[in-house]
């Protein structure tokens, strides 16, 4: 331990009190503060030595006779209990609205209404924010307008889960915390005129994560789509499969790819809108099985992440990994497009592959031809 002065490192300490447990052989000098702190005296025994590492106790050299005297040192301010948090990272929210916020690209602070008015887009650089579902369906859909299709389904808890907090407390505090009843939105919107079968991952629901309920709604959506003949624009945000309703989150990975073949078999086109994050069960089921994917300017998009990736196969990725331009350039996405583009895209891309009137008479095929 370096020397140092123990009046100046009391005045720095003003939470620690001087109880001195010995004086200095000389007994001229009671008080231990015109002397210096030293480091454990070699003399001292084990079970000396194993009080003074347990923290309150130091050796200081008396100035006066060189004795070494036993100081204890006791905290004044007990240190604040840590409180664990009680909710997941998932279904955090900001509470009360800000003034200001910080944009995450360029670091400028800017007036939260301007993010807001330009739906999460900085306004300097482009950054992309996370835009909630309520919001996407005033950006994409005609009037913001959305007939919803089975709002009524909730999840239950079959396998009775608890992970520190009951499955049904979780989903309680979801729900009140995204004002939604599931992770997904569906249902019948317009998009530039057009009927569309819209779905819409709900991220502040458990972090957009699919368990049954979502799966269904899913299933159904694009079975709805069918017997309506509407082409499908679902987009995407989750975290994956839902691990408190285990093996079933996973089934559901295969019963929505079902119901999707089932769509493409009756000649009707899905739009996949991969947004940030894209990950898990939902990007390794139905998300990259769009007749045309498109990502979300800079987006997180793969199965795993890239740190549990990097820690199996014990390799350091390439800059940019999973990010939306990086699959466009390896042929993973078909277009790249920032969210203030997206309606005039999707309703350009559905111009070319559903064209309007009565879809039963030029249903489209994934080969890009219309069937004869
Ligand atoms: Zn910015």
């Amino acid at each position: 331990m370096p020397q140092v002065n123990i009046r100046s490192w009391m005045d720095r300490a003003p939470s620690v009190v001087l109880g001195v447990t010995d004086l200095c052989r000389c007994a001229l000098e009671n008080d231990p503060r015109s002397s210096e702190m030293s480091s454990c005296p070699s003399e001292t025994t084990p079970a000396q030595r194993a009080a003074l590492a347990s923290s309150s106790l130091r050796y200081y050299r008396s100035a006066c006779c060189e004795a070494r005297v036993a100081a204890v040192f006791v905290p004044t301010v007990p240190w604040p209990e840590k409180k664990p948090p009680e909710r997941d990272a998932a279904e955090k929210k900001t509470l009360g609205k800000g003034v200001f916020r910080k944009c995450d690209g360029c670091g400028e602070t800017l007036p939260s209404d301007a993010f807001a008015q330009n739906f999460e887009v900085c306004p300097q650089c482009g950054q992309h924010h996370k835009l909630g579902a309520a919001a996407w369906r005033q950006l994409l859909l005609d009037k913001g307008a959305l007939d919803e299709w089975d709002a009524h389904l909730e999840p239950s808890d079959p396998l009775d889960f608890t992970d520190g907090k009951p499955y049904t407390e979780r989903v309680l505090s979801a729900q009140k915390a995204s004002r939604g009843r599931e992770a997904i939105e569906i249902g019948r919107g317009h998009i530039e005129g057009r009927s569309v079968a819209w779905g819409a991952f709900v991220f502040a629901f458990m972090g957009g994560s699919m368990g049954s309920v979502v799966g269904e709604k899913i299933a159904r959506l694009f079975e709805g789509a069918k017997t309506e003949r509407l082409p499908v624009v679902l987009l995407q945000a989750s975290g994956g499969a839902r691990m408190q309703e285990g093996i079933l989150s996973l089934m559901q990975m295969a019963k929505t790819v079902s119901a999707l073949e089932r769509l493409k078999d009756a000649g009707l086109p899905f739009v996949s809108v991969l947004l940030h994050p894209t990950t898990g069960g939902v990007a390794a089921s139905f998300a990259f099985l769009g007749d045309v994917n498109i990502a979300e300017l800079g987006a997180l998009i793969g199965f795993a992440g890239p740190r549990v990736i990097e820690q199996t196969i014990r390799a350091k990725l390439p800059p940019g990994f999973q990010t939306s331009e990086f699959l466009l350039k390896h042929g993973m996405v078909d277009r790249v497009v920032s969210r203030l583009e997206m309606k005039r895209e999707i309703a350009m891309i559905l111009e070319h592959i559903a064209p309007r009137g009565d879809a039963r008479h030029a249903p489209f095929k994934a080969n890009g031809h219309a069937a004869t």
